[in-house]
């Protein structure tokens, strides 16, 4: 049950402060895309293109992984050159640990940004990396969300007990 609780529980990735996270050492960004920076499927915008933008500026390694295909990825990027891992099969840590192979980076200095507990945080947490969960985009809607959503959020009422001692909150 430990494996799913990200390091921290943010309302979406437009509002973490990106400069606590350089001072606390982390240098590559990993980001889950569907529902964590666009709506599930929808195209790259230019607010999310933006963000990855900044942070590669401020120094950040950026690599996207996608469980979604290559050319999902693709249309998401509107031609930006930003580095991702297609297919990716979180919560298997395969891609999580071959982008910090390929970027030379230490576990301590790799951080997960997503919106799924089961794939996004389990991975992250299988390849001993931190994690930041996001609220999923939709979060507030009322449509009516699967079993797998309703666990999480159930679980997610524990976080403030579970959560883990970190650098950056
Ligand atoms: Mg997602």
């Amino acid at each position: 049950m430990f494996g799913y609780f990200p390091n921290d529980y943010v309302d979406s990735p437009y509002s973490i402060d990106y400069h606590k996270l350089w001072q606390a050492g982390f240098r590559l960004l990993l980001f889950d895309i569907d529902n964590t920076l666009v709506p599930h499927g929808a195209d790259g915008t230019p607010e999310s293109l933006a963000l990855l933008k900044r942070v590669e500026k401020m120094g950040f390694k950026v690599i996207l992984i996608s469980n979604n295909n290559n050319d999902r990825i693709l249309r998401f990027l509107q031609g930006e050159e930003i580095e991702y891992i297609a297919e990716a099969d979180k919560p298997d840590p395969g891609a999580i640990l071959k982008a910090m192979n390929v970027s030379g980076v230490g576990k301590e200095q790799a951080i997960m940004i997503g919106d799924t507990t089961h794939t996004d945080i389990l991975a992250a947490n299988r390849s001993g990396i931190s994690s930041i969960l996001v609220k999923y985009i939709g979060y507030d809607s009322t449509e009516r969300k699967g079993i797998r959503r309703t666990i999480e959020k159930f679980m997610l009422h524990f976080f403030p007990i579970f959560r883990k001692p970190t650098l950056f909150r």
